[in-house]
């Protein structure tokens, strides 16, 4: 397993494979690597001749008040599961390699950021989608796995990639949960043993609602509803947003038709966890 640190370095390793006919698979994550990202690398072995994992926790997706100064950088243990699963390359770019000091542009993705973690996050996607465009520039992979735990992130992502005519294939992979419904997430290890057990509330809430859409309840406004009475049950937990939206814009719906996605964000404690579950109503 290689790791490379600079832009030449990982661009010049791009072109060799390509030039080999070699197909790239990439993983971008910020590390703390747990069975999410695994299944990601996994899905990209299973694809692709490379598979090029990249670990950056990206400033420019973080607001003044986030938490990217006790965001975990557990660096051993993540060259340690990407080396066990046969991972070719660990890009591992410092703050000022991506961002010189004359740096001064943006990508911006319009209508889809607008909204859930476009409001509650400013800057957020801006800083995502930047970083996305950067890396999928160096890199140049043929395929790029996302998961769908940051769905709209996986939607502006597709957008961009689209929008902007990079070739390379965005595919989404499915969320992976604890036993008990948490969706894996670096994030999780800030929670109190206490907090933990609240935490439940978020996939708790995202069953409720697709219960109530089961039961035959269409009117969104009810299924909303079902989330946020779940959520104000947990002591522990403050909700941010829930949301009953298409699963294709993420516009949100008055009535439950078709390919939807439940969208939910709450503060347990001090740490902010998302979720949500696509469904498909008649
Ligand atoms: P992060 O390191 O949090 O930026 O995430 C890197 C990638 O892993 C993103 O595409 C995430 O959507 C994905 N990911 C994070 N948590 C999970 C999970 N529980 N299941 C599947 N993918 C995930």
């Amino acid at each position: 397993m290689h790791t490379i640190r600079t832009i030449k370095g990982m661009v010049a390793w791009s072109r060799s494979a390509e030039r080999d006919g070699r197909s790239i698979g990439f993983v971008p994550t910020m590390g703390a690597l747990h069975e999410g990202h695994k299944s990601l690398i996994k899905s990209a072995r299973a694809a692709c001749d490379a598979v090029v994992v990249s670990i950056f926790v990206n400033p420019l997706q973080f607001g003044p008040m986030e938490d990217l100064e006790r965001y975990p950088r557990p660096l051993e243990e993540d060259m340690r599961l990407c080396r066990r699963e046969k991972v070719d390359v660990v890009f591992l770019p410092a703050v000022d390699e991506l961002y010189p000091s004359a740096f001064e542009t943006a990508v911006s993705v319009q209508r889809l950021t607008r909204r859930f973690e476009g409001i509650s996050r400013p800057g957020h996607f801006g800083g995502v989608a930047t970083v996305v465009t950067k890396l999928l520039n160096i890199v140049h992979p043929g395929k790029a796995f996302f998961g769908q735990k940051d769905y709209q992130q996986a939607a502006v992502v597709s957008r961009l990639v689209a929008d902007l005519n990079i070739c390379t294939e965005i595919i989404v992979r499915p969320t992976v949960r604890e036993p008990d419904g948490l969706a894996l997430s670096s994030r999780n290890t800030f929670l109190t043993l206490e907090e933990r057990k609240a935490a439940t509330v978020l996939y708790q809430a995202l069953a409720a609602a697709r219960d109530v859409i089961r039961d035959g309840e269409r009117s969104a406004k009810k299924i909303r509803a079902a989330m946020i009475r779940t959520i104000w049950e947990e002591p522990l937990a403050r909700l941010d947003y829930a949301a009953v939206a298409d699963a294709e814009t993420l516009e949100e719906v008055r009535s439950a038709r078709g390919r939807l996605v439940l969208l939910l964000a709450v503060w347990i404690g001090n740490t902010r966890l998302i979720d949500n579950m696509e469904l498909l109503c008649r």
